[in-house]
């Protein structure tokens, strides 16, 4: 399935990962530190444009590319795929897929020099219903007048603007909900309590506060009523590099538990070699490649412009339960040192990939997406 370009791609962005990002993947973690000094190097290699079109200073590419992309990165450390998940998939594909151009002028030179771009929808009373919306805004004059809080914000800390919606009418049943850039000078704008997670300990999640925050009209993204749409084909998107990156952790962890389990010897011989312990990788490699496939198909329909909502859910839904899955066997087939700290990196990609099963809808959330679509197509066919 995959081309040429992609697979030198992947060598490329593998060598970049294992010279550049794996060397500080654990102490990211253990001091729960953003990764800045993966910032520059990022943006040098392209990973943090790569949707964005070259006339804004972007390095293009397509949707299968990235993915390779965010697997590798996530592959020797969740914390920064996640960061780059976000910023590309959230942060810059809204402003380009429904800005106005110049939006575009204004903030996606800006991301493609590495800046971050993140992504409000969640709030601390909508979380799987986002259309329950309570931020607010309202129109006065040339301004939208907006207050309320965002929770969950990945790159919170450093994002540099926010994509984020708002409900923007007065009538608490009405889910007329519109998209917004959110700069983070603008006054009224506040980062609030960084979170301490079981996991993806080096990207920063925070919460967001918008006091009486003055939004002027060129800051509204495409129109009034219509950001509940545009958050779900934003996520469509999203999913797959979630998806992206769960299977990356658990390639990262299969790596280490294959190469662990070949030189392990107990009983005279190397642990591979009891068909338990073998059986167990041959398993965990099947389900890898399943999801890979499933991962590229999706990405490949999302190139090709045809729709993709249904793989994108099935795509996030298998890989991250194949994520969680891997990651707990790849701790059994270590033993003891599997469960210990800062030796092997299973019991990190144990707490990173978790989140894979909740980031950009639950696992629970991906099969009512997928369940639906699938009644939908029976009522096609009649
Ligand atoms: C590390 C991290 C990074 C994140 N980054 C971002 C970000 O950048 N931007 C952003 O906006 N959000 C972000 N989120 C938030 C995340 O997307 C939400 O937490 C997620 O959508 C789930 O919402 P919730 O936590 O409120 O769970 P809830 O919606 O309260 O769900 C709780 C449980 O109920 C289940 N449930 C809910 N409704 C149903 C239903 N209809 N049917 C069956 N089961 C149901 C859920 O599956 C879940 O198991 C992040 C979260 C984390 C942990």
């Amino acid at each position: 399935m995959l081309e040429k370009k992609h697979l030198e791609f992947r060598e490329k962005v593998r060598a970049f990962a294992l010279e550049k990002i794996e060397p500080a993947a654990a102490a990211l973690d253990l001091e729960q530190r953003f990764p800045d000094e993966h910032m520059q190097p990022l943006t040098e290699m392209g990973l943090l444009s790569m949707l964005i079109p070259e006339k804004y200073g972007g390095k293009p590419t397509d949707t299968v590319t990235y993915s390779i992309a965010v697997e590798e990165i996530s592959r020797v450390c969740g914390s920064t795929g996640i960061m780059l998940a976000a910023h590309n998939s959230l942060g810059t594909f809204p402003i380009l897929y429904f800005g106005t151009e110049e939006q575009r002028q204004k903030y996606l030179p800006r991301a493609a020099r590495g800046e971050l771009i993140a992504f409000g929808l969640s709030e601390p009373d909508a979380g799987s219903d986002a259309g329950g919306t309570k931020t607010h805004a309202h129109r006065e004059g040339d301004y939208w007048v907006v207050n309320g809080s965002k929770c969950w914000i990945t790159s919170a800390t450093r994002a540099f603007a926010t994509i984020a919606v708002a409900r923007t009418s007065d009538d608490p049943q009405d889910k007329h909900i519109t998209s917004f850039i959110f700069e983070r000078d603008w006054e009224g704008y506040s980062v609030g309590k960084k979170e301490n997670k079981l996991g993806l300990r080096g990207s920063d999640t925070a919460f967001l506060h918008f006091d009486d925050m003055k939004v002027p009209q060129a800051n509204l993204l495409g129109k009034v009523g219509e950001g509940f749409k545009q958050m779900l084909i934003t996520l469509d998107g999203g999913r797959i590099s979630i998806g992206a990156m769960a299977l990356g952790l658990a390639q990262g962890a299969f790596d280490c538990a294959l190469r662990y389990a070949a030189k392990r010897v107990q009983f005279g011989k190397p642990i591979a070699h009891f068909q338990a312990i073998g059986h167990t990788l041959a398993d965990m490699a099947t389900e890898i490649e399943a999801a890979r496939l499933m991962i590229y198909e999706a990405s490949a329909m999302k190139d090709a412009g045809v729709p993709f909502s249904r793989q994108s859910a099935m795509c996030k839904l298998y890989a991250s339960e194949v994520g969680t899955r891997t990651a707990a066997k790849a701790i059994t087939v270590l033993g003891s040192i599997g469960y210990n700290t800062g030796v092997y990196p299973v019991e990190r990609i144990w707490r990173d990939v978790k989140l894979c099963e909740i980031g950009e809808g639950t696992s629970e959330i991906q099969r009512l997406v997928i369940a639906r679509d699938l009644l939908k197509s029976l009522e096609k066919v009649g």
